[in-house]
């Protein structure tokens, strides 16, 4: 996905929250003075090169362990051969990243000011193997519309599955308040909780084991 983000009124940015509120680190040096301070990342996933690059431009010298041979960790690619011997590139997965994604977006500008190397993506489509195809495209940006918007235009929740959901159960699925929704539903596993509302066997599928797994 590609763009620079877009100044909007009252310093709120293109695909972030805009009730999101900036809370300001601690004062700190901006920059390491005196002796250069050394240290170790280990892992070279999307983390830990997030971490050497903040540090490396503070003026720490940054050693990254990486126990494969290529960066990335989950985001990586690797050359390999099939049985035919064929050569292929081997990925762990489908990347698409969505465009709230603003720390990552940071990160990418670095070496890429305007984000050239993503690729805007119309869909992030989702393929069931029963033929079932789950769309983010209409879906509203705002919660709760977004999650409500997301279960009147998905094929996975049926309407005879949405009549037998226990709505008082379900509505703190539309709570966003923080910390109080987890404050109340902390010691109720989510199992017990999709139970308890009755929630439709084929959308916990969608919603809750694809994106675990991964
Ligand atoms: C199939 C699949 C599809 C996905 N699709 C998407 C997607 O479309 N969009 C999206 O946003 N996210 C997607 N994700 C999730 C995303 O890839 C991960 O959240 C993200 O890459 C995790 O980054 P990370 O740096 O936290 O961890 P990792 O990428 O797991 O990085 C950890 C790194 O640490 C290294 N390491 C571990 N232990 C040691 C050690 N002892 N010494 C040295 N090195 C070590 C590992 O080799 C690895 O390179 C997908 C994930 C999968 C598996």
């Amino acid at each position: 996905m590609s763009g620079t983000p877009t100044a909007r009124p009252g310093g709120a940015r293109r695909g972030r929250d805009r009730r999101a509120r900036v809370l300001p680190a601690r004062p700190g040096t901006r920059r390491v003075d005196g002796l250069r301070p050394t240290t170790a990342v280990v892992g070279g996933g999307i983390a830990g090169l997030a971490a050497a690059t903040a540090l490396a431009e503070r003026g720490v010298a940054v050693t990254l362990y990486e126990r494969q041979p290529y960066l990335g960790g989950r985001v990586g690619g690797w050359p390999t051969r099939l049985r035919d011997g064929s050569a292929v590139t081997m990925s762990r997965g489908f990347h698409a990243f969505f465009r709230q994604y603003y720390n990552l977006r940071g990160l990418l500008r670095r070496t890429d000011p305007g984000l050239e190397r993503l690729t805007a993506l119309p869909d992030y489509p989702l393929l069931h193997g029963s033929g079932l195809r789950d769309s983010f495209r209409h879906v509203p940006r705002t919660p709760p519309w977004s999650a409500l918007g997301f279960v009147a235009l998905s094929p996975s929740f049926r309407l005879r599955d949405l009549r037998a959901m226990n709505p008082v159960a379900a509505l703190p699925l539309l709570d966003v308040r923080v910390p109080e929704v987890y404050e109340r539903l902390d010691g109720t596993s989510a199992h017990d909780f999709l139970d308890a509302v009755r929630f439709p066997r084929s959308a916990r599928h969608l919603a809750f084991e694809v994106f675990s797994r991964s």
